[in-house]
């Protein structure tokens, strides 16, 4: 017998099943409605994008794109990668005729294959793979006077030296484009405000998603490969301290419309990326860690050289009075992010938004300024930020658009969810309303019309497939959950009565079609 393995889900993905997909539905439609009403339209950006948006727009030196992408070359010419893959990890001994002759055979098949693919297009024809095609017949043309001979006297450096050229040329090649299951999707949004001149319509523009983002993190609660967003941006337009206040009063809103308990807003301003700002308060911070370096650990020692705004979100404990004394940022800031800071605090306080202020909440990206802010809620142990949200007014320009003010946020659903559950708020059992026991061939036809109507009505009906024992059918109705079971049988048909039994109550009556739907309407 063949062996049959048993699938699982990819470590970190999960399947949402029912009856938690009716929490998850009704968490996604209060985004829709409570966004609509602030004048947001949704957009749904593809869930693969080219790996370079997200180097740029994230930044190639952070965690998220450094290591934790799942990035692949967009092309099905695996077959021919093999190729190249045996290509560049073979060694040819110089002395064995059969083993040069047979790298010199995998080669040109390999070359034909390469020709075959970019004739047909399923190569990308750029000048870098047209030199390395070229590089690789030279070579192979070089090589082959290895196995005639009257070239005995060529020496094994030189055989050596052309194999590795053949392999270089092949390690060159691009079978296709890079690409990357995206980490997060404000690049994308940014992407399309580019790609489709929405500096055209009316400022600022504003735009929500929700789906699926891809991060190979360490998998744990509330930390998954495969979680789940619900973003929103305002690109264009002022950066007014207005619009800022306004995305976190919608932010809320929309957290206390789905029932989310114990939610803690932080908020804080980073400033501007200028002398007189940030970079001249980041110094004073670098010059400060600097003097206390013998007491930070091994990661705060190198965010001092690499991030040292990083050093500002350490959770380890005896670092914790250290950072406490260290310099803060809304002392050097510029008149005008002060300015902004104050303002923005104000209007959220018009809004009767309650905030809190917290220095150490910082973005490390250059692009990232002013105004950035974290949501926190009950119920998730550590990884406990539902939200997180800033102004990015450099990000598009970085992108290649137009200069453009840019500000957002992106919540995490799954713990978003994993809290509402925590405080019992989850989904209960999906139950049916009616659950119709029908025996006979004739009752049948009727249960099929009952089942039709009542659905149409908009109630929950479970119509069994085969005929069971009455005894069975009742036994099937309570295990569902049912509160009905509609009893059809000869009797029924024939009377034009149709029996209904309250599965809770025991209790029976007889009703015509039309009374019935009015008695479940009445309910
Ligand atoms: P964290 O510090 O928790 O790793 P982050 O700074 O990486 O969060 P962002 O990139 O700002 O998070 O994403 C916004 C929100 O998305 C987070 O506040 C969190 O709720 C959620 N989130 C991020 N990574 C994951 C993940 N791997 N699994 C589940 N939710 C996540
Ligand atoms: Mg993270």
């Amino acid at each position: 017998m063949a062996n049959k393995s048993k699938f699982q889900a990819i470590r970190g993905t999960r399947d949402l099943l029912p009856p938690e997909t009716a929490l998850w539905n009704r968490v996604e439609q209060t985004a829709h409605e409570v966004f609509t009403t602030f004048g947001f339209g949704e957009i749904r950006p593809p869930i693969f994008e080219p790996t370079e948006l997200f180097a740029r727009a994230v930044g190639g030196e952070t965690d998220i794109v450094s290591k934790e992408m799942y990035s692949f070359p967009d092309h099905t010419l695996w077959g021919v990668e093999g190729q190249r893959t045996n290509i560049i990890l073979r060694r040819p001994n110089f002395e064995d005729i059969r083993a040069v002759s047979l790298f010199v055979s995998q080669v040109d098949d390999f070359i034909s294959q390469v020709d075959v693919a970019l004739k047909a297009g399923e190569m990308p024809k750029t000048n870098d793979n047209d030199r390395a095609l070229e590089q690789l017949r030279s070579g192979s043309d070089r090589i082959s006077t290895f196995l005639v001979p009257s070239t005995a006297g060529l020496s094994e450096e030189q055989f050596k030296l052309t194999v590795a050229f053949i392999q270089d040329a092949a390690a060159a090649l691009k079978f296709g484009d890079q690409v990357s299951l995206r980490p997060e999707a404000t690049a994308s949004v940014c992407r399309a405000y580019i790609e489709h001149n929405m500096q055209q319509l009316p400022q600022p523009v504003k735009l929500y998603y929700m789906g699926p983002m891809f991060r190979r993190e360490r998998p744990q609660k509330g930390r998954y490969r495969q979680f789940y967003q619900i973003g929103a941006e305002i690109l264009g337009g002022p950066d007014a301290p207005a619009i800022d206040a306004e995305l976190i009063e919608m932010l809320m809103t929309f957290f206390d419309k789905c029932g989310l308990q114990g939610t803690e807003l932080s908020i804080n301003s980073i400033g501007h990326a200028a002398d007189n700002c940030r970079r001249g308060y980041v110094a004073r911070l670098k010059a400060e860690l600097e003097r206390v370096k013998d007491k930070l650990g091994a990661d705060s020692q190198r965010r001092i050289e690499t991030n040292p705004l990083r050093v500002l979100d350490s959770k380890l404990d005896h670092e914790q009075p250290i950072i406490e004394k260290l310099p803060r940022i809304a002392d050097h800031l510029c008149d005008e992010c002060k300015t902004h800071y104050a303002a923005v605090k104000h209007e959220l306080e018009l809004r009767g938004v309650i905030y809190r202020e917290n220095w150490r909440l910082v973005r490390g990206l250059d692009y990232y300024m002013r105004t950035t802010f974290e949501i926190t809620a009950q119920g998730l142990g550590s990884q406990n930020a539902v939200c997180g949200g800033g102004r990015y007014d450099g990000l598009v320009e970085l992108l290649g658009g137009p200069p453009t003010k840019g500000i957002g946020f992106a919540i995490g659903e799954d713990r978003l969810i994993l809290s509402l559950q925590e405080s019992g708020k989850g989904a209960a059992p999906q139950g049916r309303d009616v659950y119709i026991a029908w025996m006979g061939e004739r009752a049948y036809a009727t249960a099929i019309r009952a089942a039709k109507d009542l659905r149409n009505a908009g109630f929950r009906v479970e119509l069994p497939p085969t005929e069971l024992k009455f005894g069975k059918a009742l036994e099937r109705a309570s295990k569902l959950g049912s509160r009905f079971a509609l009893i059809l049988g000869d009797n029924e048909v024939q009377s034009g009565e149709w029996t209904l039994k309250n599965l809770a109550t025991s209790e029976q009556q007889k009703l015509t079609e039309q009374a019935l739907l009015d008695y479940l309407h009445g309910l």
